[in-house]
């Protein structure tokens, strides 16, 4: 079957790979019926997560249909529609059972190579999906194939990241970086309550795109933490949401932050450390958390607000092309010039 892999540093390719099989009684083969570029695919991209194995599939954000299953899966049959998360976790260890899954035991990442488990990536024709029951999410018939696929990944990410910002009702709430997952991040805080949303970007077309929701964009520049006081009369922004994963966004998202507000970062960190403004931490009493999203513990509560209209994430779709077409539609997200990018079984 053919599937993207990573050619070389800034280049994807589609290659023929082995077919995904059931290797063990919990697991399900789905076939694609859509996937997406995250941002955290970029990482691989850029040959910033390592080197990947050679033809090894990349991609973790699909949704498609239940071809197989192990005989110990339970609540999928084939013929399902399903999204699912971008990692597998097994359920049953300590962690699951605390529905930390972040923390299991055996968790897998798709189309990240050997470091994360290596579990063969979802841009492909079929997908092996490890402990199926609770890795896989049931899609209703009112959710499209594009809402589904920003279930197991972009949206619940974004919300997991609200949620850990200690959001209330009436609060000024920051984003920085307004990619796809940026974006949701704002839908969601304006769900937990937010009186005023700020987006912060350096692209003008993400900041215009965030303007579309009613958050108030402004400019990621060395002015920006000034900016966002101005705005928020001297004060700064009561819950900040980090959304890129790099030094220089991270110490903004502490510059612009008010006093006892909390940072939650969401996005992916490459590297293992970076300094920190831990001055100014201290001083304005702020709480600052990171982490990768929970997805599991989580994607009930974004599928019913997707199901129930509350969220739109398809508004950010702004390219559908084939998988054969990977190449070019990871160089288009990659420059920023596209939206979320849906590649088409
Ligand atoms: P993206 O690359 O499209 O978004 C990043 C955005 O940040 C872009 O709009 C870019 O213009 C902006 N940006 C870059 N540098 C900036 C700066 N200095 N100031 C302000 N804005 C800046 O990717 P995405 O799909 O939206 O993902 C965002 C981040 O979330 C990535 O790091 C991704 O790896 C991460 N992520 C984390 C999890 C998790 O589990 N925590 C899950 C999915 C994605
Ligand atoms: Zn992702």
């Amino acid at each position: 079957m053919k599937a993207v892999t990573l050619a070389a540093i800034d280049e994807v390719a589609l290659r023929d790979v082995p077919e995904p099989r059931i290797e063990q009684p919990t697991d399900a083969v789905i076939r694609l019926r859509a996937g997406a570029i995250c941002g955290s695919d970029l990482h691989v991209y850029h040959g910033q997560m390592g080197a990947m194995e050679k033809d090894y599939p990349i991609g973790h954000e699909y949704v498609g249909v239940v071809e197989e299953v192990g005989p110990l899966v339970r609540g999928f049959r084939p013929g399902m529609r399903v999204g699912g998360s971008f990692f597998s976790a097994c359920g049953e260890c300590d962690a699951c059972r605390r529905r930390q899954f972040t923390q299991c035991r055996e968790i897998q990442l798709f189309g990240f190579g050997a470091r994360f488990g290596a579990l063969a990536g979802s841009q492909a024709e079929r997908v092996r999906i490890p402990h199926a029951d609770h890795t896989l999410i049931a899609l209703p018939d009112e959710i499209s194939d594009e809402q589904g696929l920003f279930l197991g990944d972009a949206l619940t990410t974004a919300y997991f990241g609200v949620k850990r910002a200690d959001i209330e009702p009436g609060m000024t709430v920051a984003v920085v970086g307004c990619g796809p997952v940026g974006q949701l991040a704002l839908e969601c805080a304006q769900v937990f309550g937010a009186a005023r949303v700020i987006a912060l970007d350096l692209v003008p077309q993400r900041l215009a795109q965030a303007e579309e929701i009613g958050a108030v964009p402004v400019l990621a520049d060395d002015d920006a933490a000034k900016r966002v006081r101005a705005l928020t009369g001297g004060r700064g922004a009561d819950a900040v949401v980090e959304a890129v994963g790099s030094e220089a966004t991270l110490n903004l998202s502490l510059r612009l932050a008010a006093g006892f507000a909390t940072v939650s970062a969401i996005g992916v960190f490459p590297q293992p450390s970076v300094p920190i403004l831990i001055g100014r931490a201290f001083d304005r009493d702020l709480t600052v958390r990171a982490g990768m999203a929970n997805i599991q513990a989580e994607a009930a509560a974004t599928r019913e607000l997707l199901r129930a209209g509350r969220l739109h994430p398809e508004r950010l779709v702004t390219h559908r092309m084939p998988l054969k077409d990977a190449s070019q539609a990871y160089a288009l997200f990659a420059r920023r010039e596209a939206g979320k990018v849906i590649l088409n079984a």
